[in-house]
Parts: structure tokens; sequence; C-alpha cells
């Protein structure tokens, strides 16, 4: 199914957008070394309960996952990419987390990830590899407007995560986004130019690239859910949702701050 907001519904979206993006760069500017990731997952459920949203993961029980996810943020520590389930594990310096939120606010669903790495060390070739899906996923807003197709916006990602040598893996990818999490169309992170779906003002999308160093094979962690490079390299993602409108496409999850 494919929803499309009228004009009237598009606050409300935006609404969505900025509690998610706000809730993130809260989440992030409290991780620190130490910082135990059933604690984020506590943090994201208080900041989601205070706001009056819902979370679109506590009772989410997909065929790919041993369902439901129970808690109320992913979280992907190194070799884990998507899925993270957040368990009992203090982060240690120089580890890369990835932080992926969605929640429903007023009919309407937000759904963003964002990578960093936590501490003093930061290590080159994570922060590249973070900064390479930053840059897809710029390119594939920069390719959503009216009239554009998906092919156009997949293309666009694949692009840039091609041109910086990273395999891609097309299992899971960007998606539409409306009164629940995941609709479509699909929007995988390649794909052919002038294909698929025509992109109208009103429709939302996550777009998500993401990659893992040097494979594209997944394998599924013993907790069910958590989706970790198979050769146990590290991985990065980055996700916004994006409103297509009359003239282009606005991103939603921008934060307002940057992280302090
Ligand atoms: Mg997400
Ligand atoms: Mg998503």
């Amino acid at each position: 199914m494919i929803e499309i907001l009228s004009p009237s519904e598009l606050p409300r979206a935006r609404e969505t957008g900025a509690l998610v993006a706000d809730i993130l760069q809260s989440l992030r500017s409290r991780t620190a070394v130490g910082t135990n990731l059933l604690d984020i997952d506590r943090w994201a459920r208080s900041m989601i309960v205070e706001a009056g949203a819902t979370s679109c993961y506590v009772d989410y029980a997909p065929s790919f996952g041993r369902g439901p996810f129970g808690h109320h943020i992913c979280t992907s520590v190194n070799d884990a990419v998507l899925h993270g389930l957040p368990h009992d594990r203090a982060l240690a310096d120089g580890d890369l987390l990835s932080l992926d939120l969605a929640v429903s606010l007023g009919g309407v669903v937000a759904d963003s990830a964002v990578s960093f790495v936590v501490g003093e060390t930061q290590p080159s070739e994570s922060l590249a590899m973070i900064a390479v899906t930053e840059r897809a996923l710029a390119a594939g807003v920069a390719a959503a407007g009216p009239g554009a197709r998906v092919g156009d916006v997949s293309y666009a990602i694949g692009s840039v995560l091609s041109e910086a040598g990273f395999p891609i893996n097309t299992q899971f990818g960007g998606h539409g986004v409306g009164s629940t999490m995941h609709q479509d169309p699909h929007v995988a992170n390649t794909g052919r130019p002038g294909r698929g779906y025509t992109l109208r003002p009103g429709l939302l999308l996550a777009l998500e690239p993401w990659v893992m160093a040097d494979t594209a094979e997944l394998v599924t962690d013993a907790d069910g859910w958590t989706l970790r490079s198979a050769t146990g390299s590290r991985t990065a993602h980055s996700e916004h949702t994006i409103a297509i409108t009359g003239d282009g496409a606005e991103i939603l999850t921008r934060p307002t701050q940057p992280p302090s």
C-alpha cells in the first residue's frame, strides 16, 4: 500500500519527524563510554512516552525477526548494522554505534537512524564509512522530488556507496512511511534510473543507506534480531524520513541542534 498525505496532514508529519530527530540527538548527546545499551532503550522509552508518542518497535513482529521486538530503539554496535536488539552491554571507547528509531505521533510515523563513534578514539575508517552513508543519504534526498522515480533515488544512493567501494546488500533498504512504519514503495540502496514508482507530493519515504566494510552478506545474531556483517567487519547506517513536496523533498528528521 502507498499512502499519500494531504497538505493538511503534512504538519503532523513534521511534528513526528522533529520528535524523532530530537530524541536521537538527545540520545547521542547522553551516550558515552560506559553507557549500557539498555540505558539508551530506557531513555528512548521515557522520551517517547513523555511526548505522547507510540513506539513502532515494541510490538513489531515481522517474518525476519524473532518478534515481538520488545524494545524502543535499535542499538547496533560495530559489526551489527540493522535491528540491533538492545542488551546488557556497556559501550567501550571507539565503539561504532547506530541508533535507529521510529515512532508514531498523531497517526503519522517517522523513522531515522544515525551512526557515530563513542568516546575519544575515533577510528578514521569508521568515520569515513559513516560519512559515505550520510553522503549517499544526501544524494538520495537530492534525487527525490515530484516526478522522480524510485529508481532515480536508489541509483543516486547506490552510486555513492559503490563509488566509495562498498558492496551493496539489497535485502533491506528504504521504504514508504505513513500511518505505519513500513509501506510501499521499497527503496533499494541501488537501482536503475527512470524505473519504478513515480514520486508525488504528500508521499513520505524513509531513505536508509547502510554498508558493511567488506561484505554484502548479513548474518543473524543468536538473539534472533540483530543483523551483523558476515565477516565481523564494521558497519554504518544513516536514515531520514523525507516528504515529497511540490518542488522537491523536505527532510522531516533533521536535528535542529548539532550534537554536543
Ligand atoms: Mg529506521
Ligand atoms: Mg526504516
